[in-house]
């Protein structure tokens, strides 16, 4: 399918790695050329070059942490005037309710709801004078069920989508989407990370932690980041138009939910 956005310019957050890097990948497929942020320079550029070599469109890249005011300034200021934002960031640690204090919930919501807002607050103008927009927001599944360990990362996420679902009622009159995109477990780093957790926890190998979770999952396998991406890229394409404000699961069934 053409998906109409050849020509573009996208900034996508947080992309070496992972479900940022497989949206920036099948964005370019579809010829949009690039700005690419992460905090580690080397495979950063390692993946820049890999997207050019592959789908020879043009790639900017910020190395830096898009959290922090400083990132933030120097990614607006390169992505200026792009028609497609991909927001994305690490997530919170896990841990316990009772463990959490003042500063672990700023640093969740700088990370995971305020930084996806700034980015919308600065990008989103130039979207709506151009009268064509597209934005997706990388949340995750514990939006839709909570996931108890991971408490920081509900409540930060699920502020952002309260923004979301308001936001994009607002700018859609000017042809500018807003969508979030939420994860269930897909074979990223994280989810590596996250089986080793449950390894050392359960005093079992890395693999029988892989099998135990893949169990969960109806699919019975993790997603991947090319299916992760090629998804970002329909509702970043012209024939998504009319979906405004939505949040759309990609959990091989993970959650189980009747609508
Ligand atoms: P990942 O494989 O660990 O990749 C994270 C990417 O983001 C890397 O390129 C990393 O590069 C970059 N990054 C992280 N923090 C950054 C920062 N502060 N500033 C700039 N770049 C940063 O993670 P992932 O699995 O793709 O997860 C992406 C998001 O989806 C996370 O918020 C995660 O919590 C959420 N999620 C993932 C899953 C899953 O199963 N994979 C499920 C639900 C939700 P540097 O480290 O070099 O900065």
């Amino acid at each position: 399918m053409d998906l109409g956005i050849k020509g573009k310019r996208a900034l996508v957050c947080a992309s070496s790695k992972g479900l940022g890097l497989g949206c920036a990948e099948a964005l370019a497929a579809a010829g949009v050329d690039l700005v690419m942020n992460a905090r580690g320079a080397d495979a950063l550029e390692a993946s820049a070059d890999s997207i050019r070599t592959a789908h020879g469109v043009q790639v900017q890249t910020i190395a830096c942490d898009v959290t922090s005011a400083e990132g933030q300034a120097q990614v607006i200021e390169a992505a200026q005037g792009v028609d497609i934002l991909v927001t994305n960031a690490g997530g919170p640690p896990p841990g316990l309710w009772s463990d959490w204090d003042r500063d672990d919930f700023i640093k969740a919501l700088d990370s995971n709801m305020l930084t996806p807002i700034t980015f919308m607050k600065a990008l989103l103008p130039g979207m709506m004078d151009k009268g064509w927009g597209r934005v997706v927001n990388i949340t995750s599944q514990s939006v839709r069920a909570p996931i108890p360990a991971l408490g920081l990362s509900n409540a930060a996420r699920t502020g952002l989508t309260g923004y979301v679902a308001g936001t994009a009622r607002q700018v859609a009159p000017k042809g500018v989407t807003i969508n979030n995109l939420l994860p269930g477990i897909h074979a990223t780093d994280r989810a590596n990370s996250l089986d080793g957790g449950v390894a050392s926890q359960k005093g079992i190998s890395i693999d029988e932690a892989r099998t135990q979770r893949e169990a969960t999952i109806p699919a019975r396998r993790y997603g991947t980041r090319q299916e992760f991406g090629a998804a970002c890229a329909f509702l970043c394409s012209q024939h998504a138009g009319f979906i405004v404000g939505q949040n759309i699961l990609l959990d091989g069934g993970a959650t189980n939910l009747t609508i």
